[in-house]
């Protein structure tokens, strides 16, 4: 995994690994916490381990250690999280519930693979504190924020929220549940993994070693009698058509599918055999994104853009007095440990299902219609809804194609 830009660590003491890799471990997956890392990889090399952060989506080098250091930190982390040490020619998993020098506390679910030089792990860090994830703060525009919430005040039926790993979906969906969590329904989830904890909220983690996988689950919490189903993903025919019933007799079901756009979700429900009239009876509404990263305020560097007057035309009519002048690129300074961005923040398809739109899935009619009938009533796809975040200087034009590759932005070829 090669690291172009590494985080400026180098200042950074590290306690001597060779009397204490307990308190070099601790310190280390604690700095990656607190920078906000969603994973910490240990990359073993002929003469080196890198020890690296995901950060906003990107892989950042933290810490470099010698082979010998490297492995009494990995002997030491295996411990911790009660996986046979002598094991180090299969793939082993394991979880570790971290506390760490700073008071922060994860749940590390962790994956060692043999690799050329050594053994590689990978810890996935859950439980990120997400109180400021409300709906407000996820990037949906006033009026995507408007039809988000007309979808969760609906008291049954289908709401599916698409995208690639990695995008968002999750704390999408934990934002809606906070919302409808209000003490007088009935909330149960299906995840893989449970992500974090939401108090009030009934979870169930799916548990394929033992042979417990989304369909089984499902149908059990179903006895339950449930008002509000989440379904971490629908990645199977039962689950799928389990999901459709549910939604038609009375339940709101919330879900993640991976589709690339709003109107991919629908083929992709009727691919699994889904019968086209339930669908479009129980659907509420479909959400797809992305995550883009926010220039950081301290160093963007404005871009002139009026020699190129047209480019915001389509979504001139949403942006406020003076927006579009000018657009800001990426720079890097102190606060942003120079990467010229600062948090991420997420790019939305919000697909409304109106009536008409019904009779169109019913009918089965092509993606390129519902998508367009979508449009005609007001959603803002992919790159009205990306132009808008650079226009208004929250992104940069490069992030966006970086992060919503350009046949999404050119809805004709998404749906080809
Ligand atoms: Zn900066």
């Amino acid at each position: 995994m090669a690291t172009d830009e590494a985080i400026e660590f180098e200042d950074r003491i590290l306690p001597n690994i060779a009397d204490d890799p307990g308190a070099a471990v601790m310190q280390m997956i604690d700095d990656a916490a607190m920078l906000g890392a969603s994973d910490v990889f240990f990359v073993t090399d002929a003469d080196v381990v890198h020890v690296q952060a995901r950060l906003m989506g990107m892989v950042r080098g933290l810490y470099r250690l010698s082979v010998v250091d490297g492995r009494r930190c990995l002997n030491y982390m295996k411990t911790a999280a009660e996986m046979d040490l002598a094991e180090r020619r299969h793939p082993a998993d394991g979880r570790w519930v971290f506390v760490g020098p700073s008071g922060v506390r994860r749940d590390l679910r962790i994956n060692t693979i043999p690799t050329l030089y050594g053994e590689d792990f990978s810890l996935r860090l859950l439980g990120r504190d997400r109180q400021g994830d409300d709906f407000e703060n996820l990037g949906l525009s006033k009026q995507q924020l408007r039809d988000v919430h007309s979808m969760l005040n609906c008291p049954g039926g289908l709401i599916l929220v698409t995208g690639p790993s990695g995008a968002g979906k999750t704390t999408s969906l934990y934002a809606c549940l906070r919302h409808l969590n209000n003490g007088l329904r009935k909330l149960n989830t299906i995840e893989d993994p449970i992500e974090s904890e939401i108090p009030g909220v009934r979870q169930s983690q799916v548990d394929v070693s033992i042979g417990l996988d989304f369909p089984d689950l499902l149908r059990s919490v179903l006895r339950q009698a449930p008002d509000v189903i989440l379904i971490g993903e629908i990645r199977d025919k039962v689950t799928a058509q389990t999901a459709i019933r549910a939604a038609n007799s009375g339940h709101l079901v919330l879900a993640t599918m991976h589709a690339p756009v709003t109107a991919g979700a629908i083929r992709a429900m009727l691919n699994y055999d889904v019968h086209p009239h339930f669908l479009a009876s129980s659907l509420l509404g479909i959400i797809s994104q992305r995550l883009v990263r926010v220039l950081c305020g301290k160093c963007h560097q404005p871009i002139d853009v009026s020699g190129a007057p047209h480019i915001f035309d389509d979504v001139q009519k949403d942006l406020m007095p003076g927006q579009g002048q000018v657009i800001y690129g990426p720079k890097g300074c102190e606060a942003c440990h120079r990467t010229g961005f600062a948090t991420r923040t997420g790019v939305f398809e919000v697909m409304n299902v109106s009536t008409k739109m019904r009779g169109l899935i019913s009918n089965m009619s092509p993606e390129r219609e519902i998508y367009d009938e979508a449009i005609r009533t007001g959603m803002h796809d992919f790159r009205r809804a990306g132009l808008l975040k650079v226009a208004q200087g929250v992104t940069s034009m490069e992030e966006l194609l970086r992060v919503v590759p350009a046949e999404y932005l050119n809805a004709e070829a998404a749906l080809a």
